[in-house]
Protein backbone atom coordinates (compact mmCIF):
# COMPACT_ATOMS: atom_id res chain seq x y z
CA UNK A 1 0.00 0.00 0.00
CA UNK A 2 1.38 3.77 -1.07
CA UNK A 3 2.98 5.15 2.11
CA UNK A 4 1.70 8.77 1.02
CA UNK A 5 -2.03 7.66 1.04
CA UNK A 6 -4.19 7.35 4.17
CA UNK A 7 -6.24 4.21 3.33
CA UNK A 8 -9.90 4.23 3.60
CA UNK A 9 -12.22 1.48 4.32
CA UNK A 10 -15.48 1.90 3.53
CA UNK A 11 -18.59 -0.22 4.23
CA UNK A 12 -21.55 -0.39 2.29
CA UNK A 13 -24.65 -1.93 4.14
CA UNK A 14 -26.99 -1.58 0.66
CA UNK A 15 -30.58 -2.76 1.48
CA UNK A 16 -29.77 -4.06 5.04
CA UNK A 17 -30.26 -2.20 8.38
CA UNK A 18 -33.03 -0.98 10.67
CA UNK A 19 -32.64 1.29 13.57
CA UNK A 20 -31.75 -1.64 15.58
CA UNK A 21 -28.58 -2.09 13.03
CA UNK A 22 -27.42 0.93 15.05
CA UNK A 23 -26.06 -1.38 17.90
CA UNK A 24 -23.23 -2.93 15.28
CA UNK A 25 -21.87 0.50 14.63
CA UNK A 26 -21.70 1.17 18.35
CA UNK A 27 -19.80 -1.85 18.85
CA UNK A 28 -17.63 -0.85 16.16
CA UNK A 29 -16.86 2.12 17.82
CA UNK A 30 -15.99 0.34 20.63
CA UNK A 31 -13.50 -1.69 18.67
CA UNK A 32 -12.01 0.82 17.10
CA UNK A 33 -11.35 2.74 20.33
CA UNK A 34 -10.41 0.26 22.58
CA UNK A 35 -7.21 -0.66 20.48
CA UNK A 36 -4.91 1.50 18.59
CA UNK A 37 -6.10 4.06 16.68
CA UNK A 38 -6.84 2.72 13.06
CA UNK A 39 -4.35 3.08 10.46
CA UNK A 40 -7.58 3.80 7.95
CA UNK A 41 -10.38 6.57 7.59
CA UNK A 42 -13.44 4.22 8.21
CA UNK A 43 -16.84 5.30 6.48
CA UNK A 44 -19.99 3.45 6.82
CA UNK A 45 -22.51 3.69 4.07
CA UNK A 46 -25.97 2.83 5.40
CA UNK A 47 -29.14 3.00 3.81
CA UNK A 48 -30.50 6.73 3.74
CA UNK A 49 -33.10 6.00 6.71
CA UNK A 50 -30.42 5.17 8.80
CA UNK A 51 -27.93 8.02 7.81
CA UNK A 52 -28.19 11.06 10.13
CA UNK A 53 -28.45 8.41 12.87
CA UNK A 54 -25.57 6.72 11.83
CA UNK A 55 -23.24 10.17 11.44
CA UNK A 56 -24.88 10.79 15.31
CA UNK A 57 -23.43 7.54 16.67
CA UNK A 58 -20.01 7.40 14.78
CA UNK A 59 -19.15 11.02 15.37
CA UNK A 60 -17.70 10.17 18.75
CA UNK A 61 -15.83 7.10 17.27
CA UNK A 62 -14.66 9.17 14.24
CA UNK A 63 -16.68 7.04 11.67
CA UNK A 64 -17.34 8.86 8.69
CA UNK A 65 -20.59 8.23 6.70
CA UNK A 66 -21.55 8.15 3.12
CA UNK A 67 -24.63 7.32 1.06
CA UNK A 68 -25.21 4.77 -1.33
CA UNK A 69 -26.35 6.37 -4.23
CA UNK A 70 -27.59 10.23 -4.97
CA UNK A 71 -29.38 11.87 -8.06
CA UNK A 72 -27.62 14.18 -9.83
CA UNK A 73 -29.98 16.81 -10.05
CA UNK A 74 -30.25 19.57 -6.81
CA UNK A 75 -33.78 19.14 -5.97
CA UNK A 76 -37.35 18.63 -7.35
CA UNK A 77 -40.04 16.29 -9.06
CA UNK A 78 -37.96 12.73 -8.30
CA UNK A 79 -40.09 10.39 -6.08
CA UNK A 80 -37.78 8.80 -4.22
CA UNK A 81 -34.72 9.49 -4.73
CA UNK A 82 -32.44 11.61 -2.69
CA UNK A 83 -29.94 14.53 -3.61
CA UNK A 84 -26.50 14.80 -2.55
CA UNK A 85 -27.26 17.80 -0.34
CA UNK A 86 -30.00 15.64 1.33
CA UNK A 87 -26.98 13.35 2.09
CA UNK A 88 -24.92 16.02 3.22
CA UNK A 89 -27.42 17.52 5.23
CA UNK A 90 -28.05 14.16 7.03
CA UNK A 91 -24.15 14.04 8.10
CA UNK A 92 -22.31 12.34 5.22
CA UNK A 93 -19.08 13.41 3.61
CA UNK A 94 -19.08 10.33 1.23
CA UNK A 95 -21.24 8.88 -1.72
CA UNK A 96 -20.85 5.93 -3.25
CA UNK A 97 -21.80 6.45 -7.36
CA UNK A 98 -21.61 4.13 -9.74
CA UNK A 99 -21.64 0.77 -7.80
CA UNK A 100 -22.08 -2.06 -9.84
CA UNK A 101 -25.72 -3.14 -8.27
CA UNK A 102 -27.12 0.71 -9.52
CA UNK A 103 -25.11 0.00 -12.81
CA UNK A 104 -27.01 -3.01 -13.81
CA UNK A 105 -30.51 -2.78 -11.83
CA UNK A 106 -31.05 0.49 -12.93
CA UNK A 107 -28.82 1.25 -16.12
CA UNK A 108 -27.03 3.49 -15.00
CA UNK A 109 -24.52 4.79 -17.44
CA UNK A 110 -21.24 6.22 -17.02
CA UNK A 111 -22.35 9.45 -17.84
CA UNK A 112 -25.17 9.54 -15.48
CA UNK A 113 -22.87 8.36 -13.17
CA UNK A 114 -20.16 11.22 -14.04
CA UNK A 115 -23.05 13.78 -13.21
CA UNK A 116 -24.09 11.69 -9.86
CA UNK A 117 -20.08 12.65 -9.10
CA UNK A 118 -20.12 16.55 -9.92
CA UNK A 119 -23.66 16.77 -8.02
CA UNK A 120 -21.81 14.64 -4.85
CA UNK A 121 -18.79 17.40 -5.62
CA UNK A 122 -21.16 20.34 -5.40
CA UNK A 123 -22.56 19.37 -1.97
CA UNK A 124 -18.96 18.98 -0.49
CA UNK A 125 -19.25 15.20 -0.97
CA UNK A 126 -16.58 13.16 -1.63
CA UNK A 127 -17.72 10.75 -4.33
CA UNK A 128 -16.23 6.79 -4.45
CA UNK A 129 -16.40 6.16 -7.74
CA UNK A 130 -17.13 2.55 -8.82
CA UNK A 131 -15.76 0.47 -11.39
CA UNK A 132 -15.62 -3.22 -12.07
CA UNK A 133 -15.88 -5.79 -15.42
CA UNK A 134 -17.77 -8.59 -15.09
CA UNK A 135 -16.76 -12.51 -15.59
CA UNK A 136 -18.03 -12.08 -19.20
CA UNK A 137 -15.70 -8.92 -19.77
CA UNK A 138 -12.51 -10.92 -17.95
CA UNK A 139 -12.69 -13.67 -19.74
CA UNK A 140 -12.93 -12.14 -22.91
CA UNK A 141 -9.23 -10.44 -21.99
CA UNK A 142 -11.42 -7.04 -21.87
CA UNK A 143 -10.97 -6.43 -18.05
CA UNK A 144 -8.86 -3.68 -18.47
CA UNK A 145 -10.48 -1.81 -21.47
CA UNK A 146 -13.94 -2.03 -19.69
CA UNK A 147 -12.77 -0.03 -16.90
CA UNK A 148 -10.25 2.40 -18.57
CA UNK A 149 -13.77 3.25 -20.40
CA UNK A 150 -15.94 3.39 -17.18
CA UNK A 151 -12.77 5.50 -15.72
CA UNK A 152 -12.77 7.81 -18.65
CA UNK A 153 -16.52 8.08 -18.85
CA UNK A 154 -17.74 8.49 -14.62
CA UNK A 155 -15.21 10.82 -13.43
CA UNK A 156 -15.70 14.11 -13.64
CA UNK A 157 -13.04 16.96 -14.87
CA UNK A 158 -12.26 18.70 -11.50
CA UNK A 159 -9.89 19.54 -8.54
CA UNK A 160 -12.53 17.87 -6.00
CA UNK A 161 -11.51 15.34 -3.99
CA UNK A 162 -12.85 11.51 -4.93
CA UNK A 163 -12.25 8.21 -4.91
CA UNK A 164 -11.94 5.07 -7.13
CA UNK A 165 -13.35 1.34 -6.11
CA UNK A 166 -12.06 -1.00 -8.67
CA UNK A 167 -14.94 -4.06 -8.28
CA UNK A 168 -14.78 -6.72 -10.44
CA UNK A 169 -18.60 -7.59 -10.72
CA UNK A 170 -18.02 -11.05 -10.43
CA UNK A 171 -16.21 -10.91 -7.09
CA UNK A 172 -18.92 -8.99 -5.44
CA UNK A 173 -21.03 -11.21 -2.58
CA UNK A 174 -19.44 -14.18 -4.28
CA UNK A 175 -16.72 -14.97 -1.85
CA UNK A 176 -14.27 -14.78 -5.28
CA UNK A 177 -12.00 -12.46 -5.31
CA UNK A 178 -9.21 -12.17 -8.59
CA UNK A 179 -5.64 -13.51 -7.96
CA UNK A 180 -3.54 -11.00 -5.86
CA UNK A 181 -1.63 -10.71 -8.97
CA UNK A 182 -5.35 -9.71 -10.94
CA UNK A 183 -5.77 -7.27 -8.59
CA UNK A 184 -1.90 -5.49 -8.56
CA UNK A 185 -2.18 -5.44 -12.71
CA UNK A 186 -5.87 -3.59 -12.73
CA UNK A 187 -4.98 -1.57 -9.70
CA UNK A 188 -1.84 0.36 -11.58
CA UNK A 189 -3.53 0.10 -14.52
CA UNK A 190 -6.01 2.28 -12.82
CA UNK A 191 -3.51 4.82 -11.05
CA UNK A 192 -2.11 5.03 -14.60
CA UNK A 193 -4.60 6.33 -15.90
CA UNK A 194 -5.18 8.68 -13.29
CA UNK A 195 -2.00 10.31 -13.28
CA UNK A 196 -2.16 10.57 -16.69
CA UNK A 197 -5.05 12.67 -16.78
CA UNK A 198 -4.80 14.41 -13.35
CA UNK A 199 -1.10 14.25 -13.18
CA UNK A 200 0.28 14.80 -9.52
CA UNK A 201 -3.34 14.59 -8.14
CA UNK A 202 -4.57 11.46 -9.81
CA UNK A 203 -1.14 9.68 -7.58
CA UNK A 204 -2.80 10.64 -4.30
CA UNK A 205 -6.35 9.27 -4.92
CA UNK A 206 -7.49 6.71 -3.14
CA UNK A 207 -7.68 3.30 -5.03
CA UNK A 208 -9.81 0.88 -3.15
CA UNK A 209 -10.66 -2.91 -3.73
CA UNK A 210 -13.93 -4.33 -3.33
CA UNK A 211 -15.57 -7.47 -4.08
CA UNK A 212 -15.57 -10.34 -1.16
CA UNK A 213 -12.73 -8.43 0.79
CA UNK A 214 -13.11 -10.51 4.41
CA UNK A 215 -11.42 -10.89 7.49
CA UNK A 216 -9.12 -13.77 6.22
CA UNK A 217 -7.87 -12.18 2.67
CA UNK A 218 -7.61 -8.39 3.71
CA UNK A 219 -3.86 -8.12 5.10
CA UNK A 220 -2.63 -10.06 1.58
CA UNK A 221 -5.17 -7.93 -0.70
CA UNK A 222 -4.65 -4.31 1.30
CA UNK A 223 -0.78 -4.73 1.03
CA UNK A 224 -0.89 -4.73 -2.62
CA UNK A 225 0.32 -1.55 -4.43
CA UNK A 226 -1.85 0.77 -5.28
CA UNK A 227 -4.28 -0.63 -2.83
CA UNK A 228 -5.41 2.27 -1.15
CA UNK A 229 -7.90 0.59 0.72
CA UNK A 230 -11.42 -1.23 0.52
CA UNK A 231 -15.14 -1.04 -0.17
CA UNK A 232 -17.14 -3.66 2.14
CA UNK A 233 -20.14 -5.35 1.28
CA UNK A 234 -21.26 -8.09 3.57
CA UNK A 235 -18.45 -7.74 5.55
CA UNK A 236 -19.24 -4.70 7.21
CA UNK A 237 -22.34 -5.39 8.22
CA UNK A 238 -20.70 -7.24 11.52
CA UNK A 239 -18.88 -4.86 13.76
CA UNK A 240 -16.54 -7.88 14.45
CA UNK A 241 -15.72 -8.85 10.88
CA UNK A 242 -15.51 -5.02 9.88
CA UNK A 243 -12.93 -4.05 12.61
CA UNK A 244 -10.97 -7.21 11.45
CA UNK A 245 -10.35 -5.88 8.21
CA UNK A 246 -9.35 -2.07 9.58
CA UNK A 247 -7.24 -3.80 11.81
CA UNK A 248 -5.42 -5.58 8.88
CA UNK A 249 -4.69 -2.44 7.31
C1 LIG B 1 -19.86 -4.25 -2.70
O1 LIG B 1 -20.99 -4.53 -3.06
O2 LIG B 1 -19.43 -3.10 -2.80
C2 LIG B 1 -19.04 -5.33 -2.17
C3 LIG B 1 -17.75 -5.19 -2.21
O3 LIG B 1 -19.70 -6.41 -1.68
P1 LIG B 1 -19.06 -7.71 -0.98
O4 LIG B 1 -17.99 -7.23 -0.05
O5 LIG B 1 -20.20 -8.34 -0.25
O6 LIG B 1 -18.51 -8.56 -2.06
Amino acid sequence: MSKTITPLIAGNWKMNGVSASLAELTALGQALTAGPAPRAIVVICPPATLLAAASAHGASSGILTGGQDCHPAKSGAHTGDISAAMLADAGAQYVIVGHSERRANHGETDELVRAKAEAGFAAGLKPIICVGETEAERDAGQAETVVERQLAGSIPDSEATFVVAYEPVWAIGTGRTPTNAEIAQMHARIRGVLTARFGERGASVNILYGGSLKPSNAREILAIEHVNGGLVGGASLLAKDFAAIISAV
